[in-house]
């Protein structure tokens, strides 16, 4: 619509303002800066021979560093003799990457206690101090990012792009809730009047948890991480089993920029065990966790219990899964639909929290559509995550792989398979190649349950509205699509659409900090937007100091005089 063939057509269209440079127009006001001086980092340009060179030799060079043992940090103190934890990749479990040591629930008590009394200084600390140290972990990801890359794409089989956008996200979080909490602090609100002072300020609330999923080892887990930092609390890191390594190299990270002992401390563990033992700890403040909705609800009853010696209600931040539809429209440009879905679908192997696993389209163009979608999916690139070439890897375990072989089975008998992609000749690894249903019943188990796989299910809609009637039928919110031509629709969606996160006429996946703020509701979970203007409010509590500050004249100390 903004074309200028299309604008050439309307009558009041000027030739010369259609011609001149855009450059010279100045059409478009600058985009505001919700943080000034805030950027997102761009992505590495692999079709740039430097860059992928780059990238080759860090997986090289990572290579050479398998092997190492990842041991629990609290206070500074690295914590030995514990029960060792193998790690292998998930595109060839015969390669051995490292360990991880197993915290015990003694150690999640001094975890916590180091982070306790850490607080008593971190609180007081400046925003623009801590500020500071973020700016300096984000300064040493840009530079070591292709190392982080090369450790995200050999634990958790992510390809290339995708393990490059995992650490600029990571990047991008660790700028922008440093920067979001200088301005908070800065900008508190004052409502003064003669006589009265009134100020409107955050305190940190204490000592953070956060419990990470495996899925964007290192973005979620350091966004989580920063942002309690940011905001003046102390933090224990309870990464996913699945990706502990990534997290102790981010976590070497934050000890390299000096951050003072216990000020964050590593505790990788299981989460039945010493997960849930931090959730219960009286001590803890507030538990910043995303994953599956099970363990979600687990954590949010037990954080809601008042345990002997706890004096506060704790706060939790819970971001889960979601069911994520997108609908196609009558009129929807098929070109850019078929690939929207392509990317959204099996980009990470459909193991994006993002990620479409429902497509509803409307009748009048149903079969069109599913064959030149089988015919785009058939071109995707099956294959080891470290080749550049390839756009799926491994699902990320056995347990999964088997799951997710399970379900695209029984699917087999109430669903009508269009594409099912043999990856046998990929040898050992998880891999699960892209499969298609079609005709599947709204209300159907895959239709319904979220299964963090390559596996899409097509459904037909009669009309427009039935179609946003079926996206809403499940229990979640988290993300939404929708390809349409028609203005009328695309409001209609804008505001019908239950979904935390609407994209119209692109992808589902690939939410930038600030840009597209994300998160869901309804199931998909309690808490506002990761990177967005209201997520670090959540880490704070407002407190409002009024000083009465007529005929009090100063009553000044001793030491004060001395002064
Ligand atoms: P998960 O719930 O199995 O595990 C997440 C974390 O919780 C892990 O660190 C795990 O060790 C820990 N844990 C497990 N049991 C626990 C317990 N009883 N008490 C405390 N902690 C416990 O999730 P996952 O498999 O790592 O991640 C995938 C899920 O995460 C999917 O459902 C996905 O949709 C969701 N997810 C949501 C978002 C979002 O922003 N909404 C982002 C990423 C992933």
């Amino acid at each position: 619509n903004s074309s200028f063939l299309r604008q050439s057509i309307s009558p009041d269209s000027d030739a010369a303002k259609l011609l001149a440079s855009p450059g010279t127009l100045n059409q478009s006001a600058p985009p505001v800066l919700a943080i000034p001086g805030f950027r997102n980092v761009p992505d590495q340009d692999f079709t740039i021979p430097g860059e992928q060179e780059k990238l080759a030799q860090a997986l090289k060079s990572v290579r050479s560093q398998f092997g190492k043992v990842f041991n629990p940090v609290i206070a500074g103190k690295a914590q030995t003799g514990l029960e060792q934890i193998s790690v292998y990749n998930p595109a060839d479990p015969n390669i051995y990457l490292g360990a991880w040591g197993k915290a015990t629930i003694v150690q999640a008590d001094l975890a916590v206690n180091a982070a306790r009394n850490a607080w008593n200084t971190w609180r007081h600390t400046s925003s623009q101090e801590r500020s500071q140290y973020l700016h300096k972990v984000a300064d040493l990801l840009e530079t070591q990012r292709a190392t982080f890359t090369a450790w995200i794409i050999y634990e958790v089989g992510k390809p290339w792009r995708d393990a490059d956008a995992d650490v600029s996200e990571a990047i991008d979080f660790c700028r922008y809730y440093g920067e979001q909490m200088v301005k908070l602090e800065t900008q508190g609100q004052n409502r003064d009047l003669p006589g009265e002072t009134n100020h409107y300020r955050y305190r940190s609330r204490g000592v953070a948890v956060v419990i990470a999923p495996w899925n964007f080892p290192l973005a979620i887990m350091a966004g989580m991480t920063v942002a309690a930092l940011a905001a003046g609390n102390t933090v224990v890191i309870k990464p996913a089993e699945q990706s502990s390594i990534v997290a102790a190299q981010f976590f070497a990270l934050l000890e390299k920029v000096g951050l003072p002992a216990g000020v964050v401390n590593f505790l990788p563990g299981k989460g039945e065990e010493i997960g849930a033992h931090l959730v219960a700890h009286p001590q803890v403040n507030l538990i910043a966790f995303t994953g599956s909705l099970n363990v979600g609800s687990q954590i949010l009853a037990s954080a809601s219990i008042v345990r002997p010696g706890q004096r506060h209600l704790k706060r939790v931040i819970a971001e889960l899964g979601g069911k994520n539809g997108i609908v196609i429209d009558s009129d929807a440009d098929l070109d850019q639909a078929v690939l929207g879905v392509v990317q959204s679908s099996f980009g990470y192997s459909g193991q994006k929290c993002s990620a479409c696993s429902r497509v509803i389209v409307h009748e009048s163009i149903y079969e069109t559509f599913i064959e030149r979608l089988v015919q785009a999916t058939r071109s995707v690139q099956v294959g080891q995550p470290t080749d550049p070439g390839s756009f799926l890897g491994p699902v990320i375990d056995q347990e999964a792989f088997q799951r997710i072989r399970k379900t695209i089975h029984e699917a087999k008998q109430s669903a009508r398979l269009v594409l099912e992609t043999d990856v046998s000749h990929l040898g050992g690894g998880y891999f699960v190649g892209p499969t298609i249903f079609a005709d599947v019943d709204p209300q159907s188990s895959l239709a319904q349950n979220e299964i963090f796989g390559p596996v899409l299910a097509v459904i037909k809609a009669k009309t427009f509205e039935q179609a946003i009637e079926i996206a809403n039928s499940t229990p979640f919110a988290l993300t939404g699509g929708l390809y349409s031509r028609s203005p009328k629709h695309i409001d209609f969606a804008e505001a019908h659409f239950e979904c935390g996160n609407l994209y119209i006429n692109r992808k589902i996946t690939a939410a930038l900090v600030d840009r597209q703020p994300f998160g869901g509701y309804r199931l998909s979970g309690v808490g506002s937007k990761a990177g967005g203007p209201d997520y670090l409010l959540q880490f704070l509590e407002p407190v409002t100091i009024t000083e009465n500050i007529q005929r009090q004249g100063f009553a000044p100390l001793p030491e004060e005089l001395d002064d």
